[in-house]
Protein backbone atom coordinates (compact mmCIF):
# COMPACT_ATOMS: atom_id res chain seq x y z
CA UNK A 1 0.00 0.00 0.00
CA UNK A 2 1.43 3.46 -0.95
CA UNK A 3 1.92 6.03 1.45
CA UNK A 4 2.20 9.91 2.09
CA UNK A 5 5.04 10.77 3.91
CA UNK A 6 5.07 14.30 5.52
CA UNK A 7 8.19 16.43 5.70
CA UNK A 8 7.84 20.07 7.79
CA UNK A 9 10.47 21.75 9.76
CA UNK A 10 12.67 24.90 9.17
CA UNK A 11 14.09 27.06 6.24
CA UNK A 12 17.14 24.74 5.32
CA UNK A 13 16.59 21.91 7.30
CA UNK A 14 17.51 19.77 4.66
CA UNK A 15 13.73 19.08 4.26
CA UNK A 16 14.03 19.19 0.04
CA UNK A 17 17.41 16.55 0.51
CA UNK A 18 15.43 14.27 2.73
CA UNK A 19 11.82 14.32 1.01
CA UNK A 20 14.15 13.90 -2.43
CA UNK A 21 16.39 10.68 -0.99
CA UNK A 22 12.85 9.10 0.31
CA UNK A 23 11.08 9.65 -2.86
CA UNK A 24 14.03 7.48 -4.89
CA UNK A 25 13.89 4.96 -2.26
CA UNK A 26 10.70 4.39 -1.88
CA UNK A 27 9.57 4.82 -5.32
CA UNK A 28 6.79 7.90 -4.50
CA UNK A 29 6.33 11.41 -6.07
CA UNK A 30 8.57 13.89 -4.52
CA UNK A 31 6.55 16.76 -3.59
CA UNK A 32 8.35 20.30 -2.98
CA UNK A 33 5.70 22.39 -1.72
CA UNK A 34 8.03 25.39 -0.93
CA UNK A 35 8.28 25.57 -4.71
CA UNK A 36 5.01 26.49 -5.44
CA UNK A 37 5.03 29.70 -3.04
CA UNK A 38 7.97 30.50 -4.72
CA UNK A 39 6.91 30.37 -8.06
CA UNK A 40 3.76 32.44 -6.61
CA UNK A 41 6.03 35.32 -5.12
CA UNK A 42 8.16 35.10 -8.33
CA UNK A 43 4.94 35.78 -10.67
CA UNK A 44 3.59 38.76 -7.96
CA UNK A 45 7.91 40.20 -8.20
CA UNK A 46 7.67 39.61 -12.21
CA UNK A 47 4.34 41.85 -12.67
CA UNK A 48 4.50 44.40 -10.25
CA UNK A 49 1.47 42.43 -7.85
CA UNK A 50 1.11 44.50 -4.62
CA UNK A 51 0.72 41.28 -2.31
CA UNK A 52 -0.75 43.46 -0.03
CA UNK A 53 -3.58 44.37 -1.66
CA UNK A 54 -6.19 41.25 -1.64
CA UNK A 55 -8.18 42.38 -4.70
CA UNK A 56 -4.88 42.33 -7.31
CA UNK A 57 -3.91 38.81 -5.41
CA UNK A 58 -7.07 36.92 -6.23
CA UNK A 59 -7.28 38.50 -9.83
CA UNK A 60 -3.27 37.52 -10.48
CA UNK A 61 -4.20 33.63 -8.79
CA UNK A 62 -6.87 33.25 -11.76
CA UNK A 63 -3.62 33.47 -13.95
CA UNK A 64 -0.86 31.93 -12.46
CA UNK A 65 -0.49 27.78 -13.37
CA UNK A 66 1.99 25.80 -11.61
CA UNK A 67 3.44 22.52 -12.46
CA UNK A 68 6.38 20.20 -12.00
CA UNK A 69 8.20 18.17 -14.68
CA UNK A 70 11.31 16.49 -14.77
CA UNK A 71 14.05 17.92 -16.36
CA UNK A 72 17.44 16.02 -16.88
CA UNK A 73 16.20 13.60 -13.89
CA UNK A 74 15.65 16.34 -11.60
CA UNK A 75 12.05 17.85 -10.64
CA UNK A 76 11.67 21.15 -11.75
CA UNK A 77 8.85 23.89 -11.23
CA UNK A 78 6.91 25.75 -14.30
CA UNK A 79 5.38 28.93 -13.81
CA UNK A 80 3.15 29.47 -17.01
CA UNK A 81 5.09 27.26 -19.23
CA UNK A 82 8.56 28.52 -18.12
CA UNK A 83 10.95 26.71 -16.25
CA UNK A 84 11.98 28.66 -13.47
CA UNK A 85 13.63 26.46 -10.50
CA UNK A 86 16.66 28.51 -10.68
CA UNK A 87 15.53 31.96 -10.78
CA UNK A 88 12.73 30.77 -7.78
CA UNK A 89 16.01 29.88 -5.27
CA UNK A 90 17.17 33.49 -5.87
CA UNK A 91 17.51 35.91 -2.56
CA UNK A 92 14.91 38.14 -4.08
CA UNK A 93 12.43 35.92 -3.79
CA UNK A 94 13.53 34.31 -0.39
CA UNK A 95 12.52 37.58 1.48
CA UNK A 96 9.16 37.93 -0.12
CA UNK A 97 8.07 34.54 -0.20
CA UNK A 98 6.90 34.28 3.48
CA UNK A 99 5.16 37.14 3.42
CA UNK A 100 3.25 35.86 0.21
CA UNK A 101 2.76 32.36 1.85
CA UNK A 102 0.69 34.03 4.49
CA UNK A 103 -1.80 35.19 2.52
CA UNK A 104 -4.83 33.07 3.19
CA UNK A 105 -5.87 33.01 -0.63
CA UNK A 106 -2.23 32.10 -1.60
CA UNK A 107 -2.57 28.94 0.06
CA UNK A 108 -6.14 28.17 0.04
CA UNK A 109 -5.20 27.76 -4.19
CA UNK A 110 -2.00 26.28 -3.23
CA UNK A 111 -3.21 23.46 -1.09
CA UNK A 112 -5.59 22.45 -3.26
CA UNK A 113 -3.23 21.95 -5.45
CA UNK A 114 -1.17 19.79 -3.35
CA UNK A 115 -4.08 17.53 -2.25
CA UNK A 116 -5.33 16.92 -5.79
CA UNK A 117 -1.78 15.39 -6.62
CA UNK A 118 -1.28 13.63 -3.01
CA UNK A 119 -4.55 12.31 -4.05
CA UNK A 120 -3.30 8.45 -5.73
CA UNK A 121 -0.82 8.80 -2.46
CA UNK A 122 2.70 7.26 -3.11
CA UNK A 123 4.13 10.26 -2.21
CA UNK A 124 7.04 12.62 -0.15
CA UNK A 125 5.89 16.43 0.28
CA UNK A 126 7.71 18.96 2.31
CA UNK A 127 7.37 22.23 3.37
CA UNK A 128 5.90 23.82 6.53
CA UNK A 129 2.06 22.72 7.11
CA UNK A 130 1.75 19.21 5.60
CA UNK A 131 1.89 17.37 8.20
CA UNK A 132 -0.99 20.06 9.92
CA UNK A 133 -2.61 20.75 6.82
CA UNK A 134 -2.22 19.41 3.49
CA UNK A 135 -2.08 16.19 4.75
CA UNK A 136 -3.41 15.52 7.80
CA UNK A 137 -3.98 11.71 7.44
CA UNK A 138 -0.32 11.00 6.64
CA UNK A 139 0.72 7.50 7.51
CA UNK A 140 4.59 9.06 8.16
CA UNK A 141 5.26 12.94 9.67
CA UNK A 142 8.79 14.07 10.25
CA UNK A 143 9.46 17.39 11.51
CA UNK A 144 12.93 18.49 10.64
CA UNK A 145 15.54 20.69 12.99
CA UNK A 146 18.70 21.91 12.91
CA UNK A 147 21.22 24.46 14.52
CA UNK A 148 21.21 27.75 12.33
CA UNK A 149 24.46 28.12 11.55
CA UNK A 150 24.57 24.72 10.29
CA UNK A 151 21.63 25.83 8.21
CA UNK A 152 23.04 28.82 7.18
CA UNK A 153 26.16 27.00 5.85
CA UNK A 154 24.38 24.38 4.04
CA UNK A 155 21.86 27.28 2.30
CA UNK A 156 25.32 29.35 0.98
CA UNK A 157 27.10 26.35 -0.25
CA UNK A 158 23.86 24.92 -2.00
CA UNK A 159 23.29 28.21 -3.27
CA UNK A 160 27.28 28.86 -4.51
CA UNK A 161 26.87 25.71 -6.05
CA UNK A 162 24.15 26.42 -8.39
CA UNK A 163 26.18 29.81 -9.19
CA UNK A 164 24.05 32.24 -7.09
CA UNK A 165 25.86 34.65 -5.11
CA UNK A 166 24.28 35.53 -1.79
CA UNK A 167 26.66 36.90 1.44
CA UNK A 168 26.69 34.31 4.48
CA UNK A 169 24.97 36.55 6.92
CA UNK A 170 22.18 37.65 4.47
CA UNK A 171 21.20 34.07 4.29
CA UNK A 172 21.16 34.29 7.90
CA UNK A 173 18.80 36.84 8.34
CA UNK A 174 17.01 35.39 5.63
CA UNK A 175 16.46 32.25 7.33
CA UNK A 176 15.87 33.50 10.64
CA UNK A 177 12.88 36.20 9.24
CA UNK A 178 11.46 33.32 7.70
CA UNK A 179 11.37 31.04 10.57
CA UNK A 180 9.91 33.46 12.63
CA UNK A 181 7.17 34.23 9.78
CA UNK A 182 6.36 30.85 9.29
CA UNK A 183 5.83 30.28 12.83
CA UNK A 184 3.70 33.03 13.76
CA UNK A 185 1.17 33.76 10.86
CA UNK A 186 -2.55 32.79 11.34
CA UNK A 187 -3.58 30.67 8.66
CA UNK A 188 -1.64 27.65 8.85
CA UNK A 189 1.46 28.11 11.21
CA UNK A 190 4.36 25.82 10.96
CA UNK A 191 3.65 23.26 13.83
CA UNK A 192 4.90 20.31 14.90
CA UNK A 193 2.07 18.47 14.14
CA UNK A 194 1.08 15.94 16.94
CA UNK A 195 2.12 12.46 15.86
CA UNK A 196 5.41 13.98 13.90
CA UNK A 197 8.71 12.51 15.14
CA UNK A 198 11.12 15.15 15.86
CA UNK A 199 14.24 14.78 13.79
CA UNK A 200 17.94 17.00 14.49
CA UNK A 201 19.68 16.65 11.82
CA UNK A 202 22.36 19.20 13.00
CA UNK A 203 24.78 16.01 13.75
CA UNK A 204 23.35 13.85 11.05
CA UNK A 205 24.39 12.98 7.52
CA UNK A 206 22.11 12.89 4.90
CA UNK A 207 22.49 8.90 4.65
CA UNK A 208 21.99 8.95 8.60
CA UNK A 209 18.73 11.11 8.04
CA UNK A 210 17.62 9.15 5.35
CA UNK A 211 18.05 5.96 7.67
CA UNK A 212 16.16 6.72 10.08
CA UNK A 213 13.38 7.90 8.06
CA UNK A 214 13.23 5.05 6.35
CA UNK A 215 12.82 2.95 9.91
CA UNK A 216 9.56 5.14 10.63
CA UNK A 217 8.35 4.02 7.12
CA UNK A 218 8.75 0.64 7.44
CA UNK A 219 6.87 0.75 11.10
CA UNK A 220 3.96 2.52 9.76
CA UNK A 221 4.19 -0.08 6.85
CA UNK A 222 4.18 -3.02 9.42
CA UNK A 223 1.59 -1.06 11.39
CA UNK A 224 -1.10 -1.02 8.45
CA UNK A 225 -0.46 -4.86 7.63
CA UNK A 226 -1.41 -5.60 10.87
O1 LIG B 1 10.70 25.13 1.45
P1 LIG B 1 11.16 26.52 1.08
O2 LIG B 1 12.15 27.07 2.06
O3 LIG B 1 11.59 26.64 -0.32
O4 LIG B 1 9.82 27.39 1.22
C1 LIG B 1 9.83 28.78 0.98
C2 LIG B 1 8.77 29.44 1.85
O5 LIG B 1 7.48 29.04 1.40
C3 LIG B 1 8.79 29.13 3.34
O6 LIG B 1 9.67 29.98 4.05
C4 LIG B 1 7.34 29.40 3.73
O7 LIG B 1 7.12 30.76 3.95
C5 LIG B 1 6.57 28.99 2.49
N1 LIG B 1 5.98 27.66 2.58
C6 LIG B 1 4.80 27.52 3.25
N2 LIG B 1 4.15 26.32 3.27
C7 LIG B 1 4.68 25.26 2.65
C8 LIG B 1 5.91 25.37 1.97
C9 LIG B 1 6.55 26.59 1.96
O8 LIG B 1 4.29 28.48 3.84
N3 LIG B 1 4.02 24.11 2.66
Amino acid sequence: MKLIVAIDGYASCGKSTLAKALAKALHYIYLDTGAMYRAVTLYFLENGINYEDSKAVEEALKNIKIYFKCVDGQTHVFLNGRDVEREIRELRVSEHVSQVAAIPAVRRTLVALQQAMGQRRGIVADGRDIGTVVFPDAEVKIFLTADLDVRTNRRYLELTAKGIDAPWEEIRRNLQARDYLDTTRTDSPLRVAPDAVVIDNTLLSPDEQLEEALRLVRAAQERLCH
